[in-house]
């Protein structure tokens, strides 16, 4: 079966086409709706790299898409396309779980729109754009929250007044569920175990980071929350603050709430600390050639990341393995050493020598081979998972 993985954001789409669970074409269209747009495709023997390009919205880049999968022979063509499965980032307390689009779905996807405003509005263009263009094939919108939707109220009710999550659905909901998923999905069939023997701690640490626990398969906590600003450090996003400094802020510098918005989400977190940048290479750079304030960005992310872990450990009654993934869990060894350091009192053993090596793109463990907690890098595939659910709910279509 052919299923076409799309992750539509304000200017770009990601497209991923699967075949079963074999990728036999990816790319990306960037910078949508600009005077110049970007084209990049990979199929066997083509490798069309940032070819400037003019697409004005969407559905012209989907089609740019579907065309390009045409003419260099991947499909012979559009009918050959069983099913789209789509990213979409919200699904509020509606969606938990993956699901066949129609016009309902539609309508809660638009009343989800206030809960991720920068993220909704497009992935539901790319779902109209499809529409448009494929009528008759069957769509699936798998969700960033949807995996965290298993959480308590404990977990998930903010200490505020409580008809607020009433009248708002102001609580927490999680985000990079659908990476959670997968690499703790993975780690389980590493160690050869059923989920729902497990005890695990995964870490998301890319430009965006998330920490999720997740007990006998279910997430009991995350640490995003009404919004991916809640939590851990991240490129530009300030994780956790007190509160009172936002009315702080407002009043010493007299800040409008969007002004107030745009520092936590675009100009804290490593870049705010820093004063260089929010990419971990760069500031690995500056603090070995000596930048006091790199390093100490550094620190202070890894501290963080270590709160949480031993916060869900504690949250978990005990953890059997620990997982890192994305940009910076996946290829920086010395974060994954400053954020397990002094966690061996958990039964935590780091193997110097595993880990040093485990960058790149390679899977597999990093922890001494008789300590107590399991130690993961995974690369991620959010699409696989996309694709796999895609499938999984079309094949029930069909009976
Ligand atoms: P992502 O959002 O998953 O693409 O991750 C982006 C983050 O991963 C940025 O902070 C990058 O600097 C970081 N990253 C990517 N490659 C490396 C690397 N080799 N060493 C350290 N950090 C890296």
């Amino acid at each position: 079966m052919k299923i076409l993985v799309l992750n539509c954001g304000s200017s770009s789409i990601k497209y991923r086409l699967f075949d079963n669970d074999i990728t036999i074409a990816r790319g990306v269209v960037e910078k949508i709706g600009e005077e110049v747009s970007l084209f990049s495709h990979y199929s066997e023997g083509v490798e069309i790299k940032k070819q400037p390009i003019k697409v004005p919205d969407h559905t012209r880049g989907i089609e740019l898409v579907l065309n390009t999968l045409v003419d260099k022979g991947v499909i012979h063509d559009y009918g050959e396309i069983d099913a789209i499965g789509h990213r979409v980032v919200h699904g509020g307390e509606e969606f938990k779980s993956s699901v066949l689009i129609d016009d309902r779905v539609m309508r809660t996807l638009y009343a989800c729109i206030p809960f991720a405003p920068l993220h909704n509005p497009h992935n539901i263009k790319g779902i109209e754009s499809c529409k448009q263009i494929l009528p008759n094939v069957p769509q699936v919108a798998v969700f960033d929250t949807a995996f965290h939707q298993t959480m308590g109220p404990v977990a998930f009710l903010y200490a505020i007044p409580y008809h607020y999550y009433e009248k708002y659905g102001l609580r927490r909901y999680g985000f990079h569920g659908t990476s959670h998923y997968y690499v703790s999905n993975r780690a389980a069939e590493l160690m050869g175990q059923p989920m729902s023997k497990l005890k695990m701690i995964t870490a998301h640490l890319g430009n965006g980071c998330s920490v999720a626990a997740i007990k006998f398969g279910k997430v009991v906590d995350t640490s995003m929350g009404f919004t991916p600003l809640e939590g851990l450090v991240m490129g530009t996003r300030s994780g956790d603050i007190d509160p009172a400094i936002v009315t702080f802020l407002i009043r010493k510098e007299r800040l409008s709430p969007d002004e107030v918005d745009s520092i936590l989400n675009k100009r804290s977190g490593l870049l705010g600390i820093s004063g260089i940048s929010n990419d971990m290479r760069q500031l690995m750079d500056a603090s070995n050639k000596g930048n006091e304030r790199a390093r100490l960005a550094i620190d202070i992310f890894a501290y963080r990341v270590k709160k949480y872990i031993s916060a869900y450990a504690g949250v978990l009654g005990g953890v059997d393995a620990i997982v890192f993934t994305a940009g910076i869990g996946e290829n920086a060894p010395l974060v994954r050493k400053k954020i397990l350091e002094g966690l061996e009192f958990m039964g935590i053993q780091l193997d110097d020598e595993l880990n040093k090596c485990m960058v790149g793109g390679r899977e597999g463990i990093i922890s001494k081979p008789d300590a107590k907690v399991k130690l993961f890098v995974i690369p991620t595939n959010e699409e696989l998972v996309i694709a796999r659910e895609t499938r999984k709910i079309v094949e029930q279509l069909r009976g």
